[in-house]
């Protein structure tokens, strides 16, 4: 009689070391799952890298007007100011060039100079994970009568189509409303099929940002404070893009 409540003691102890072998084994689970979660969203939200890719440059001039000036110079100008709304807003920022220079020699590619170019700028949008990348450009036309700002994306990217849509938006709002004042302008959004948006493995845009060959647009493609207006527009599309995917703030 005197074993009887040993034995139940050490049964209930068998059976409390399997259940809290089980709660030891839930919570160590537990851990490493939340760990794992954390250490992805971590990852994520530390990566806030966006590239803009200034189209042109050195050899390349891009399109240009009468009085020479060059699409390569607008597109850096731009380029350099998105860079700066950018980091302001707690982004990191690679540039495919900060410099009046073609990327031609960073592509081994057997190709045209033309293609290694564009080769360079793909493999440097590719290589850096970016949420998003912007090309910036210059916008030409025989009519001289076209003008405005154009946003390109991918026909089949649906990513690259919500971005271009936010930046349209925000271009509407912040240079056509706000800043132009006059509601017979408005951005458009373009499918297309150029290399850069095919060849990308992130959604990204091209952005032309007005007409050369357009009186009025050639004048504010002259001015400061409209190239400013437009790469903080441009900007503010991107953040609304990301907001929408749980990239808002910081
Ligand atoms: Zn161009």
């Amino acid at each position: 009689m005197k074993r009887k409540p040993k034995v139940y003691i050490i049964k209930l102890n068998r059976k409390m070391l399997i259940l809290l072998t089980i709660i030891v084994l839930f919570i160590i689970g537990a851990i490493i799952f939340k760990e794992f979660k954390v250490s992805r969203i971590f990852k994520y939200q530390s990566n806030r890298t966006i590239v803009i890719d200034p189209g042109h440059g050195g050899i390349d001039g891009g399109t240009s007007d009468k009085e020479g000036l060059l699409e390569k110079d607008i597109n850096l100008d731009v380029g350099l100011k998105l860079k700066k709304e950018l980091l302001v807003e707690g982004f990191k920022v690679i540039m495919t060039r900060e410099k009046d220079q073609s990327l031609e020699e960073f592509s081994n590619i057997n190709s045209s100079r033309y293609r290694r170019d564009l080769n360079a700028r793909k493999t440097i949008i590719n290589e850096n994970d970016p949420l998003t990348f912007i090309s910036i450009h210059v916008n030409s036309s025989k009519k001289s009568r076209a003008r405005g700002i154009k946003i390109y994306y991918y026909p089949t990217s649906s990513e690259g189509k919500e971005l271009a849509e936010s930046i349209c938006e925000s271009i509407n709002i912040n240079i056509y409303e706000k800043y132009l004042k006059d509601n017979t302008l408005e951005a458009e959004i373009i499918p297309e099929d150029y290399f850069i948006l095919r060849e990308t493995e992130f959604p990204g845009v091209l952005v032309e940002i007005g007409f050369i060959t357009n009186p009025e647009d050639n004048r504010l493609l002259k001015d400061e404070r409209y190239k400013t207006k437009v790469a903080f527009a441009i900007k503010k599309g991107i953040m609304e893009y990301l907001s929408g995917h749980g990239q808002g703030d910081g």
